[in-house]
């Protein structure tokens, strides 16, 4: 708090990112390595999650996930630093064993239990992955009261708006429980982590029965599902879900669906076939999965041993030289063609990424399964161009075109889903459960029936259009990132109080805030006709500009948690140890929390 020797530090939204975040500061408050100038008793931190608990955030809630829902990177790659989540699944392995064996079963069907090592490179359910990280959560808060630094959490209390006053910064919370309004003022550094967002943007599907706009939460897509199809259930006939969207949330969706059928697994653990939880008699539900390129994702296994020889940091370099310091994607595309032709021996460039030359989804992802026990170049070669991170250095119309007509083939193609989602897919193509379309670029908008049912539009096996019906359509594709259609009051108070801006270039708005462009995660707030870095606000994830391009793993939040963690313990560093102006620390509220 300005000028009384205190620190205080807020953590709006306490999912993966907010919890990075606690665990870096506070093992930099608590490392005896480092001399503080303020006492551990003279720092507060404040932690705000909107949800019932702190840690697994939106992806690994509980109510978000059912158990096949894997996490769709490996162990290894997961934790909030280093190798944590697998230390964490080592530590736990008794409980585990213990109390949720149906955890580690799904990632190691048919194991004996006592025998079982967490593997780094494996896929573990989200439900897991939640439990870790609610549990480090706490962990981290008892460490830091340990060491006498003060932690008040504030669960399931909305962030409604914030400002800067004379104490530092103010927040005002919302107690969901109560509807009582309180503010905490006092923070000198607050960090935005409030994730993943829905667009409050509408559909013309949306408000129509039988339209699920998201797949989360499972259960209740379930049973939006289940209500729905009844009545066709009831005449005997095969009920139809559209799931539209073939990435990760497309494949959650799927899982959802066949959820309570069985799959039967080979002796060494990989899927054998589906079973559908029918009467005998009855139909069991068809799924039928479709997007733009009709394609799901490559399946993750070792890269293949490419290294880009004509994409390279050099030849970015050259292009910014020739156009004022921005790449261009039509270059860009170049390179990336000519380093496919040449890995491929010519077989394969930039018109494979973006036409798959695949009769249909299911041969494809045969094919992605083959490939990933000896490595996919295609896939190789677009993840190590999406690892340059160019997006962020593309001229501005450059980065409308490629929001707008490339992301889709770069996401497609550089973010795998694991082997035992491949498996499954397959078998559920096989057991007929699950079909799939490609609606094309130019699809007309499903559009709703006479009969209530809705109508697809796909491109038929002869290459002409044609229509089915579906039941149900389940939106499971990409995200709007436009600032304006932010849901939360938070974001828009800040957005309209100046606090944080949208980030825009040459009127070009990439979706996202801005931030300092010096590096850091200082958030840019408007002064007059200017903005400036906020002395008090930092943010990562989903709401800032370029994440989903280039960040959006956990490595990266690692890396910001870091950087913010460094940059807030400068204040520690810096404060002034001047005698407290109010009691205890220097936060002033009505309300603590627990
Ligand atoms: C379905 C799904 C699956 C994913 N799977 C993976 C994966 O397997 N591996 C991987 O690396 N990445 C995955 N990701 C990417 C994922 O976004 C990140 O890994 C990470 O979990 C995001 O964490 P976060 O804390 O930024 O956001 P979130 O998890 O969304 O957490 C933000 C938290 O802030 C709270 N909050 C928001 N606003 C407020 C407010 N105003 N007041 C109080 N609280 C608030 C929310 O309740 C939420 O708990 C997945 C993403 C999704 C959507």
């Amino acid at each position: 708090m300005t000028g009384t020797g205190t620190s205080a530090y807020g953590i709006i939204g306490t999912g993966f990112a907010g919890t990075c975040a606690l665990w870096h500061v506070v093992q930099r408050l608590t490392d005896p390595r480092r001399t503080l100038s303020l006492g551990p008793s003279a720092i507060t931190i404040v932690t705000v999650e909107r949800g019932p608990v702190n840690g697994p955030g939106y992806p690994y809630a509980k109510g978000n996930v059912q158990l096949p829902h894997r996490c769709n990177n490996e162990a290894g790659t997961m934790g909030i630093h280093g190798n944590d989540f697998v230390d964490w699944l080592f530590e736990s392995k008794p409980r585990l064993i213990k109390d949720d064996p149906e955890l580690v079963l799904e990632t190691h069907p048919g194991i004996d239990l006592g025998d079982w090592q967490p593997d780094d490179g494996e896929f573990y359910p989200r439900a897991l992955f939640g439990r870790y990280l609610e549990e480090r959560f706490q962990e981290t808060v008892k460490r830091a009261r340990t060491h006498g630094i003060d932690v008040q959490q504030y669960v399931g209390h909305d962030a409604i708006d914030g400002y800067p006053t004379e104490q530092g910064f103010a927040v005002c919370l919302r107690d969901l429980k109560t509807g009582r309004q309180f503010t905490v003022d006092g923070f000198d550094r607050v960090l935005l982590s409030t994730g993943h967002w829905q667009s409050k943007a509408t559909d013309a599907l949306s408000g129509h029965g039988g339209y699920i706009a998201s797949p989360y939460p499972p259960d209740a897509m379930q049973a939006a599902v289940a209500e729905h199809i009844q009545s066709r259930c009831a005449r005997d006939e095969r009920p139809r879900v559209f799931v539209q969207g073939m990435g990760p949330s497309g494949i959650d969706a799927i899982m959802t669906l066949c959820g309570a059928g069985e799959f039967t697994y080979t002796h060494d653990g990989h899927i054998a076939s589906y079973q559908p939880a029918v009467r005998a008699g009855d139909e069991p539900l068809s799924i039928v999965a479709g997007s733009r390129c009709g394609f799901f994702s490559p399946v993750r296994g070792p890269l293949a041993p490419y290294e880009p020889h004509y994409l390279t940091e050099d030849q970015l370099a050259e292009i910014r030289r020739d156009h004022q310091g921005h790449l261009k994607i039509e270059r860009i595309l170049e390179l990336l063609d000519k380093d496919l032709c040449r890995a491929t021996a010519g077989a394969a460039g930039w018109n494979d990424m973006q036409n798959p030359r695949y009769h249909c989804a299911k041969d494809k992802l045969t094919s992605d399964l083959q490939d990933s026990y000896t490595g996919n170049l295609i896939h190789t070669i677009a993840l190590k161009a999406r690892r340059m991170r160019f997006y962020s250095r593309l001229a501005p119309s450059d980065k409308a075109t490629y929001d707008r007509f490339l992301d889709t083939h770069f996401i497609r193609t550089a973010v795998p889903m694991p082997a035992a989602n491949a498996e499954k897919l397959l078998a559920l193509m096989d057991a007929g459960i699950l079909t799939t379309v490609r609606q094309g670029y130019d699809a007309p908008r499903i559009a709703v029936g006479e009969d209530g049912g809705f109508r697809i539009t796909y491109q038929g096996d002869e290459g002409g259009r044609a229509t089915m019906r579906a039941d149900c359509v389940v939106r499971a594709s990409a995200q709007d990132f436009r600032m304006e259609n932010h849901p939360s009051p938070l974001v828009q108070s800040l957005l309209g109080r100046g606090e944080i801006v949208p980030h825009a270039e040459e009127g070009y708005a990439t979706g996202g805030i801005a931030l300092d462009a010096r590096g850091g995660y200082r958030a840019l707030k408007r002064v007059g006709d200017v903005c400036v870095p906020s002395p008090h606000l930092s943010s990562y994830g989903s709401l800032v500009r370029f994440w989903q391009h280039e960040h959006n793993f956990a490595a990266a939040f690692v890396e910001a948690a870091e950087r913010v963690a460094d940059d807030w313990i400068g204040v520690a560093t810096a404060a002034s140890p001047w005698p407290a102006a109010v009691d205890g620390t220097g936060l002033v509220s009505t309300e603590k929390g627990s």
